[in-house]
């Protein structure tokens, strides 16, 4: 991608209002948009990334058996008000559709996937059944204002899984929990397990939880064992594993497991014929994993005073080149016979993209050095080249999580990218 080309570019400003960090850098750089408080347009940049976290979680998700799936967002509410969380859940968004009848837009999937699964399984040989989505959720949360980590329209992903015991419910659940594990290490962004209380439809659950001082939730972490649990589970300053102290810490919740009771399943009847010929209730399970949110907790930890700092596994592009002298001429002068340094970017460009590897390069004639390099470490692609008349044969690389600028000829930079 040509950096003269992409839409839009860096804002200088701050803008009006921004009070979180994750929503100022991703604005000034250029990833997101706002539209109002909690709603975001994606932009190229920004997509990119919302696309890789995503990729990381449904390669996860298929290796523990996930089926991909979408669910509507538009959804009728009587299934809804069977379940009684028409009147109960605050955050619901409601509409009325032709003929006046009533809708709700989906802040989460089970009073659609539990109708569904009810009226396609009849025995226990068709269990069990993992179905997930990626996909945009409506909440009317009252506090949208931390940027990505609390929308109105986010994205999710959520699994449900459907069991013929607890039993299998319970072993499954520990594959996802790994799972997770494994989704985060994959990012590269430090998670911790956390124990909380499960709401209405579970006795507990799992919380990943990013440590960061600008997150809402609030855990415990034992010193000496290092058990996490949620501020509602604490009662005395004590840990319940090892009786070791806590110390409390702001965290933002980035993924959120339960075990479920059989309150969905019975409203809906979601039953099966037992090996013995009993009618049994199903077990389920529940998986919600926070994309867009995972997106802004990233630039909340990985940051410095200039802008992002991304890990490589969830950048937009791998390389952003800085291309200075940039106003030469795209051919060998005539007259010198020298290679322009506009000429050796474009080559340098084209070969890298030759090798798969994911480019942006600021190609742009009109603005200062100084103003590339701002922009470069605003953005925060893990590795920056610049390709000016002073480089020579050389090419000059600097990762932007370290000081240090180094120099390579350019089959020595496309081996360490490759590596
Ligand atoms: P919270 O406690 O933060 O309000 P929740 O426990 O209600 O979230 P779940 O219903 O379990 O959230 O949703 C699963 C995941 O979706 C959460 O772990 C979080 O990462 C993400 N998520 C929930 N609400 C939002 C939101 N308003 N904006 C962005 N992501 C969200
Ligand atoms: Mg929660």
């Amino acid at each position: 991608m040509k950096y003269s080309k992409l839409f839009p570019k860096t804002l200088k400003q701050t803008p009006t209002g921004a009070d979180s960090l994750n929503l100022q850098f991703l604005t000034r750089a250029g990833f997101i948009h706002q539209e109002m408080a909690g709603v975001y347009t994606y932009l190229l940049l920004g997509w990119r990334v919302l696309d890789k976290i995503s990729d990381i979680v449904r390669e996860e998700m298929n290796a523990i058996g996930g089926q991909e799936v979408i669910m509507p967002v538009l959804q009728p509410a009587d299934s809804w008000k069977k379940t009684g969380r028409y009147t109960s859940m605050d955050v619901l968004f409601k509409l009325k559709g032709a003929s006046e009848a009533d809708l709700i837009l989906g802040p989460t999937h089970e009073e659609i996937v539990y109708p569904l699964v009810a009226e396609n399984i009849e025995s226990y040989k068709d269990l069990p059944i993992y179905l997930y989505q990626i996909q945009v959720k409506f909440r009317n949360e009252p506090r949208a204002k931390a940027g990505l980590l609390r929308g109105r329209e986010f994205l999710m992903k959520d699994l449900y899984s459907f069991h013929v015991s607890d039993e299998d419910r319970d072993n499954y659940y520990e594959k996802a929990r790994k799972a997770y594990l494994e989704i985060f290490k994959k990012i590269g962004l430090p998670v911790i397990e956390t124990k909380a209380g499960g709401g209405t439809f579970s006795s507990i659950s799992q919380e990943f939880q990013v440590l960061t001082p600008s997150g809402e939730d609030t855990i415990f972490i034992c010193k000496d064992c290092s058990y996490a649990i949620n501020r509602e589970l604490v009662d005395s300053k004590k840990c319940p594993e090892c009786g070791g102290s806590l110390e409390e810490k702001k965290a933002i919740e980035v993924g959120n497991i339960f075990p479920l009771k059989r309150a969905f399943a019975e409203v809906f009847n979601l039953s099966f014929i037992a090996a013995d010929g009993q009618k049994t209730i199903v077990s389920a399970g529940c998986y919600g994993l926070g994309i867009s949110r995972t997106m802004g907790a990233i630039v909340e930890v990985f940051h410095d005073d200039k802008g992002i700092i991304w890990p490589e596994s969830v950048a937009p592009f791998l390389v952003h080149i800085v291309g200075l002298d940039m106003e030469g001429p795209l051919t060998r002068s005539a007259r010198s016979g020298q290679v322009s340094a506009r000429e050796k970017a474009e080559h340098i460009y084209n070969l890298l993209q030759a090798e798969s590897v994911e480019v942006l390069f600021d190609d742009r004639t009109d603005v200062s050095a100084g103003e590339k390099f701002a922009d470069a470490d605003l953005i925060g692609i893990p590795y920056r080249i610049v390709v000016s008349k002073k480089t020579g044969d050389k090419l000059e690389i600097k990762k932007r999580s370290e000081k240090e600028t180094r120099f390579l000829i350019l089959e020595e930079l496309i081996k360490m990218l490759k590596d």
